[in-house]
């Protein structure tokens, strides 16, 4: 039996499935995974990407932060892929319960996904770093340089830094999920961002599978290993 169909056999099987994806679900989409394309930066920006995303770097040089933000961070023409969509129809049909993401950029909702857990928040979210007012993504558009809240205060995406901990509502949701799951589908990531390797050690379940171009370092624990795009992957399941 061929990969795909033992994959169909697991879904087919499965009354909730929860998806768990990373950077490699949107590069389907046209969106780049900053981490694995260190040399375009390097040339244009003094400072890894890993640096101008920490807080510090934030908080000292916002100016410089939302230069490399506005640059490199927003992708808001990105259209869902048949990952995306595949995920969506799950839901809609009753076997999927959860799609939890370390992505930013809303693809998972434009596809009609309902129940997204956004481990680092959304580039179309922001708020007020004072008074905690929120603001849609056009604030950051139609401002130049430090956007700022009419109280005064810097208004930041509500997307995780690093060094910023995780939303716990978000995680705990997340982690209840996994729980609950009888089949765990991992894509497009190599599940060495913490908190991926960690939420995987939640799931009670034996099916592990995991879709993803290069290793992870789970391959050995899961059910069925993939190499493959995943939404080349998903656009094969029928529902
Ligand atoms: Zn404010």
């Amino acid at each position: 039996m061929n990969t795909i169909s033992t994959l169909q056999t697991m879904i087919d099987r499965a009354h909730n499935i929860v998806f768990f994806g990373g950077a490699g679900v949107s590069t389907e989409s046209g969106i780049p995974d900053f981490r694995s394309t260190d040399g375009l930066y390097h040339q244009q920006y003094e400072y890894p990407p890993e640096v101008m995303l920490s807080r510090t770097f934030f908080d000292r040089n916002p100016e410089a932060f939302f230069r490399f933000y506005r640059d490199k961070m927003l992708f808001l023409d990105a259209k869902p892929n048949a990952a995306h969509r595949k995920l969506a129809e799950l839901e809609r049909a009753g076997k999927l319960t959860a799609v939890i993401t370390q992505n930013i950029d809303n693809l998972h909702q434009l596809a009609g996904s309902k129940n997204v857990l956004e481990l680092h928040g959304s580039v179309w979210r922001n708020y007020c770093t004072r008074c905690r007012e929120f603001y849609p993504i056009e604030t950051i558009l139609e401002s130049k340089g430090v956007p700022r809240c009419p109280c005064g205060g810097v208004i930041k995406p509500d997307v995780v830094l690093y060094e910023e901990p995780l939303n716990e509502k978000v995680l705990y949701a997340a982690v209840r999920a996994v729980q609950e799951a009888d089949l765990l589908i991992v894509g497009g990531t190599s599940l060495v961002v913490w908190p991926a390797a960690g939420l995987i050690e939640y799931f009670k379940g034996d099916n592990i599978v995991l879709i993803n171009k290069g290793d992870t370092a789970y391959d050995s624990k899961a059910k069925l290993v993939i190499r493959a795009p995943i939404g080349e992957t998903l656009s094969q399941i029928t529902v």
